[in-house]
């Protein structure tokens, strides 16, 4: 960034600041006259906020007072005093920013605020934690102080039945993690009874460690899966033909978007495994797909790391947290395809029923604020894609901890055997230390190098949530050497046990640069909370994933001039940069990656918005007999327009075929005289005089209750029909542009024109099916 540039920036974050400063001391004022008041008095407190509000305050107008009240219950609620650096946490949040804020400085507590003041608008409050732990944690801790304060508090997990969910929701304030708040607003769409639906309109959300969920997590979309009940032959076929494969000769693996491809060698091969001509042939379609899923299966997921077999059954593994996500499995085939990679037992097909990626569904909320220790890194990616700001506050007490510059190696092994001496220097001193990995496979690598060292280190691979967090937490005490992936445990507070303090504290060992330097520094943040001393090295090494995958030319020659010293310890001193360089490019890369899918993803979300919408209305039952009216008309003018092609010479119109599917939609109707027209205006004024005649007739229907129900039922589920349907082609025309981005046209400009056809056709099909059964109805209703 330019240096004034970067100023200019500076500058309005510390106006910010002051300004906020500002407020602080007015809190502050404010503390001698509400810590007089009684518990009565502060609980009516939240009734006279609320009114303010009705009487045209907005939030920021009460906001001092809201706080002052708020800290004055967490000191009797749980015995802690809001910092003045929370308060300015909970502002940031108040207007839709991210506060970032390092890990140990109290950020459950300054969702507090802010969770108390939004929810006094009486919309409901969400505030989203990255584990079911932490969300029943953190709702217990602050929704006392919100219960003291007469608000109501809700926790949504998983599994509840849905009369539990819409008290969870109709709660002030609901705690609960990201995916289950998405899953609930998918299943909202799938209802058959409005009074099944759980969820109340969005308003403001608080998300705790903000960057995880919305950048690490984001990258798989929240699918719904229904079994198709299908297991394929298909999939060990395909994974033994597609074995034999070469890459860069017959696919194509791009790492920077982290697609696959055939290429026409490969596409060859295939074709004369499976005796056919050609795949792209439209009776090949499923065979496509399979051969796409196989090709997916093998490149892009990596045993122990994306996965792990145990059991004989693929589970797979959060490569944030390193634990195995239970019961989540790939759709439409690609688990399968897995399965058959591995010779497992192939299980039964799941099939998208629903999605939606996280980004979509958090822009949702009309005010959206997060929370973390690192944002900054990522700023540009959440004012893009979210509008959200990232304001650092200072912490609240000055930073001890040492950082050391990186370490780097010529080899893995040399590497590794660093990692073991460093740890076993450190660990005969009694010094606690916390060793960072990027996957199971290497937390087991280095556990391996440890006890070669004689040491034992606790390693958390493949944990539930609680023995990680217990696990985690005891990081701090003297002579332990925990071994985790970079993420498990987070939200976890690790204190320092007695004596670790004079022993300089936690000392947390990196062992790979990980693909953002925001992960790095989530690592690093584990260590010196709240003033601790602490100290944080990485050890890297040329051979490292990161380089081999992004720089893996530069690598070459830059192998050739290394200097070393007896350990493999590399002394060149260009060698940062390089590491500095690479990473840059990875995080360039999976943001790419990331804005393609969204781009990928907006254009069915506004698809996704429309039949939402659609399917609300139709649920509620609102203005039914409108939409079968206009359901109606739309397609008897799509079929007119259909048949009286202008670009066709009229003899060629097929006038008769016209006149027997408008009969199957207007009943009854005189139509055999536009057999013998020519023009297509009087083709349309016959046929729309004798619709109007019928709509007359319907008119008759439209309070009729018998009518209005059966059209609701079919409504419903021919909308979810074709929706499904239409996913469905929606997933394939996906797997397809990237095949023809080889063509002139931009995927992405083809993808979305393609889309919007699919999309036009299924709103035919839908209003052909809605207007046919109409007649269907009107049949039966009146016995004729
Ligand atoms: P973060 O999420 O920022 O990493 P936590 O919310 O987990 O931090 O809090 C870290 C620790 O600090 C917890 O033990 C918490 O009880 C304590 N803490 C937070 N705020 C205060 C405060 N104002 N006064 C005293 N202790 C606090
Ligand atoms: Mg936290």
């Amino acid at each position: 960034m330019q240096g004034f540039l970067k100023k200019l920036i500076g500058d309005k974050q510390d106006k910010k600041l002051s300004s906020f400063y500002k407020r602080v001391k007015q809190i502050n004022e404010l503390e001698p006259i509400i810590e007089k008041l009684t518990d009565e008095e502060l609980r009516a407190k939240t009734v006279y906020f609320k009114e303010q509000l009705e009487n045209g305050k907005t939030v920021f107008d009460i906001q001092n007072e809201a706080f002052a009240v708020v800290r004055e219950a967490a000191k009797r609620v749980v015995g802690m005093r809001h910092f003045d650096v929370q308060l300015i946490g909970g502002m940031v949040l108040t207007e839709g920013s991210i506060a970032e804020m390092p890990t140990g400085e109290g950020k459950t507590l300054v969702a507090s605020l802010p969770s108390y003041l939004r929810a006094l608008e009486g919309k409901g409050v969400h505030v989203i934690t990255v584990n079911d732990y932490l969300a029943s944690r953190d709702r217990e801790l602050i929704g006392g102080i919100h219960e003291f304060l007469g608000l109501t508090v809700g926790l949504n997990v998983p599994m509840m039945e849905p009369h539990e969910k819409q008290a969870a929701y109709q709660a002030d304030i609901t705690y609960g993690v990201g995916n289950e708040f998405g899953f609930d607003h998918l299943r909202d769409h799938m209802v058959y009874d409005p009074n099944q639906r759980v969820q109340r309109p969005y308003h403001y959300a608080i998300i705790d460690e903000v960057d995880s969920v919305l950048v690490d997590e984001a990258k798989t979309p929240l699918i719904i899966a229904g079994k198709t009940g299908v297991s394929n032959e298909l999939s060990y076929l395909c994974a033994r033909v597609i074995k034999s494969l070469v890459q860069d000769e017959d696919f194509i693996h791009d790492i920077e978007t982290n697609t696959v491809n055939y290429t026409e060698e490969g596409i060859a091969k295939i074709e004369e495994g499976f005796g056919i001509d050609n795949l792209y042939d439209l009776e090949h379609q499923t065979l496509y797909h399979y051969v796409i899923q196989a090709l997916r299966a093998r490149m892009m997921f990596t045993r122990d790391v994306d996965y792990i077999v145990k059991e004989g059954k693929v589970l797979l593994v959060d490569s944030f947290t390193g634990r195995t996500m239970e019961g989540r499995s790939l759709s439409n085939g690609l688990h399968q395809a897995i399965e058959a990679k591995e010779g497992l037992e192939v299980t039964e097909e799941n099939k998208t029923q629903a999605s939606i990626t996280i980004q979509n569904y958090f822009r949702l909320y009309p005010t959206l604020s997060g929370m973390t220790g690192t944002a900054k890194t990522e700023e540009k990616e959440f004012q893009q894609i979210y509008g959200m700001d990232v304001i650092q506050i200072p912490t609240n007490r000055p930073i001890a901890r040492k950082d050391m510059p990186d370490r780097v190696y010529d080899t893995i092994d040399h590497k590794y055997t660093a990692v073991a001496k460093k740890a076993k220097e450190l660990h005969d001193k009694g010094q606690p230390i916390l060793i960072g990995t990027t996957s199971i496979r290497q937390s087991e690598k280095v556990a391996e190098y440890l006890e070669n060292a004689g040491l034992k280190a606790e390693v958390l691979n493949a944990k539930t949530v609680e023995q990680e967090v217990q696990l985690i937490s005891l990081a701090g005490q003297k002579g332990r050497i925990t071994v985790a992936t970079n993420m498990a445990g987070r939200g976890t507070d690790i204190m320092l046990g007695d004596g670790v303090a004079e022993l300089g504290g936690l000392y947390v060992i990196g062992t790979e640069r990980h693909e953002s330097r925001r992960i790095d520094n989530q690592l690093k943040g584990r260590s010196g909370r709240q003033g601790d001393p602490g100290c944080t090295e990485f050890f890297i090494s040329v051979e490292d994933d990161l380089i081999r995958r992004y720089a893996a030319q530069e690598r070459e020659k830059i192998v050739k001039k290394l200097k070393t010293d007896s350990d493999g310890r590399v002394l060149n001193d260009h060698i940062y940069e390089f590491f500095n360089r690479t990473q840059r490019i990875c995080e360039g890369a999976n943001f790419s990656i990331r804005e393609y899918n969204i781009k990928l993803d907006d254009v069915l979300n506004l698809q996704r918005g429309t039949i939402y919408d659609l399917r609300t209305r139709i649920l509620e039952s609102r203005d039914l007999y409108e939409l079968v009216k206009s359901s109606l008309e739309s397609y008897v003018k799509s079929e007119i327009d259909l048949v009286c092609n202008e670009e066709e010479i009229t003899e060629k119109w097929n006038l008769p075929l016209l006149v027997q599917h408008l009969l199957e939609v207007i009943p009854h109707a005189d139509l055999a005289v536009i057999t013998d027209m020519s023009e297509k205006d009087r083709i349309a004024e016959t046929v729309n005089g004798q619709l109007a005649e019928y709509l007359v007739q319907l008119d008759q229907y439209q309070d009729n209750p018998q009518f209005i129900g059966s059209m609701q039922r079919y409504l419903l589920s021919v909308l979810d029909h074709h929706w499904l349907n239409h996913l469905d082609n929606m997933e394939r025309l996906k797997e397809g542009i990237g095949l023809r981005s080889y063509g002139q046209e931009d995927p992405m400009r083809q993808y979305s024109r393609e889309g919007l056809e699919l999309f036009t056709d299924m709103f035919y099909t839908l209003e052909r099916d809605v207007s046919r059964q109409t007649a269907a109805i009107i049949q039966a209703l009146t016995g004729q």
